[in-house]
């Protein structure tokens, strides 16, 4: 009697998942076809105990006829509800698989006319319970075989599935394959002869519903396929990793490579210290879990990005993990540096606006404060300008200031910083630099701009300047000086320079200064 009863809790087993699964996951793909599977399923295993507890051939024969009418559906089914579970639309064509299972249902109830199913059936009751003994005709092995083939594809289409799906699916696609698997082991061990002639078949397919079940259900909690998931997952133009509450990988998306180029599958399940262990700047950003901006290079191009966390909750509330999320701003940050250039240059001659030289300048300053050293400032002022507008046009002076300009540059060093300090008075920042040298390329400069020209409609125009320098030796964390005071001592040694007839370098003294005083 016992396994009349074990037979009939596998049958109340598949009735109740195809029920549950109907109220809980509907929506869930591939739940349409489980519904169904579920339910031929225990059709059969009900039927099947009734025939275990038949004691006539007759009616074990009308139990069989029973089963026959639902269990050659459940392999083609089965296939279906894989096909649906990895996103695959069922197409028209695919209904022509039920050719073999109607077959084999006319087949198996036409039988006593052919014998093309069973070759023959009889009652055994050697055991300790009645048993039918079949013997297989041709048919049969067309039905096993059409069986099997149902049972491989759906595992291969899982497999599939199981290679490219991401870390959250693949345990429900695991779940799914170990289901197909159940019946096919538990067959092996039926023709082999270790079930002692019940078939297992009815039973293994309770146990292949209930792994069937778990995976459908833990599908509908995230709501979507697994397909449509990953493929918005994968999608997003944002590098996103998800953590854990133990901060381990759980899962990223290929957009992360940009960001962190050498994670790799087989970091999943390790902590995200140990996967950044070559990039500490990247895990002390992470690692404070805030707001934070993170720039990567790539393939020598500097990338920005934007890190956001998110929490993961589950339906209690409680913190679960993290989702980290990078969004790609260089060209923001790209506009904002060319917005900051513009805004810190002189528009007629590329070189630093007076606001932006005094914020360098004095960046230079301090820097240099840092270790002590010699800091010089020029001033230089293009002699006789009115003339040149008065003379030639404004529009001719503009070129002779772009000309002036970008002839000084020339003479500069990387460390320089020059800037227009009003219309044509430019200034120029030395650091590490002391007076004898400072003076020295002032001499060069103030050369070089007197040999140079500006050709404006065919008219060569020739300008000289007049330079006054200032220097200081600064000492570490005196700050008794600074670069407004420098600039104005070398405003007043350009003054001396106009005043002692133009064309010259003059040198600011204090002494100088104080008698003018
Ligand atoms: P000095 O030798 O004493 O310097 O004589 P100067 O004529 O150069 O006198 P000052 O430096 O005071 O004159 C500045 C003139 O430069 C006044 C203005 O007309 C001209 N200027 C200022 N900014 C610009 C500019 O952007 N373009 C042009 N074309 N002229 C400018
Ligand atoms: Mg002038
Ligand atoms: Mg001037």
């Amino acid at each position: 009697m016992s396994h009349i009863l074990i037979v009939i809790l596998a049958g109340t087993i598949s009735l109740f998942l195809s029920f549950f699964l109907r109220v809980k996951a509907k929506d869930a793909p591939g739940v349409q076809s489980y519904i169904k599977v579920t339910l031929l399923s225990s059709i059969f295993t009900f039927a099947y105990a009734f025939e275990l507890a038949s004691t006539s051939l007759t009616e074990m024969k009308f139990w069989l006829g029973i089963e026959y009418l639902a269990m050659p559906f459940i392999p083609v089914f089965v296939l279906f509800m894989c096909l649906e579970y990895v996103g695959y639309k069922i197409k028209t064509w695919i209904y022509t698989l039920f050719v073999i299972p109607i077959t084999t249902v006319f087949m198996m109830q036409t039988n006593d006319l052919h014998h093309l199913y069973y070759k023959s059936m009889r009652i055994n009751n050697n055991g300790p319970f009645p048993l039918l003994e079949l013997e297989w005709g041709p048919w049969f092995y067309v039905h096993a075989i059409s069986l099997l083939l149902c049972l491989t594809i759906s595992i291969l289409v899982l497999l599939k599935e199981y290679r490219k799906s991401l870390f959250l699916f693949r345990m429900q696609t695991a779940l799914m394959v170990a289901g197909l698997l159940t019946p096919i082991i538990a067959n092996y061990f039926y023709l082999n002869g270790s079930s002692n002639g019940i078939d297992v078949g009815p039973i293994s397919l309770s146990i292949t519903f209930l792994f069937h079940g778990v995976a459908l259900l833990s599908l509908k909690m995230f709501n979507v396929a697994p397909i449509a998931r990953e493929s918005v997952f994968e999608s997003l133009t944002e590098g996103i990793i998800v953590l854990n509450q133990n901060r381990v990988v759980v899962d990223f998306n290929k957009a992360i490579l940009n960001v962190i180029p050498n994670i790799m599958p087989h970091h999943i399940g390790k902590p995200i210290a140990e996967v950044l262990s070559k990039n500490p700047i990247l895990w002390s950003n992470l690692d404070e879990e805030v707001e934070c901006g993170y720039t990567s290079i790539l393939e020598g191009r500097a990338t920005h990005f934007r890190v956001n966390f998110s929490e993961v909750l589950n339906k209690s509330g409680l913190l679960v993990g993290k989702i980290i999320t990078f969004v790609n701003v260089t060209e923001k940050v790209q506009m904002e540096e060319k917005l900051k250039q513009l805004a810190s240059m002189d528009g007629l001659t590329q070189i630093f606006n007076r606001t932006f030289f005094m914020r360098k300048s004095e960046m230079i300053f301090d820097e240099l404060m840092r270790s002590g050293g010699s800091i010089s400032v020029i001033m230089f002022d293009i002699d006789y300008f009115k003339r040149i507008n008065d003379t030639f046009g404004h529009e001719a002076g503009d070129r002779v200031l772009t000309r002036v300009t970008s002839v000084v540059k020339e003479y500069l060093l990387v460390k320089d910083c020059i800037g227009r300090y009003g219309g044509e008075e430019f200034v120029i920042c030395m650091p590490e630099t002391s007076l004898i040298e400072a003076t020295n390329r002032a001499n060069i400069i103030r050369q070089a701009i007197a040999e140079s020209s500006t050709i404006v409609n065919g008219e060569e125009i020739v300008v000289t300047s007049s330079f006054g320098i200032s220097n200081v030796m600064l000492e570490v964390w005196n700050d008794s000086y600074s670069i407004p005071q420098l600039i104005r001592e070398a405003d007043q040694a350009l003054y001396a320079a106009k005043h002692k007839g133009r064309n010259r370098v003059e040198i600011y003294e204090v002494n100088e200064h104080l008698v003018e005083l």
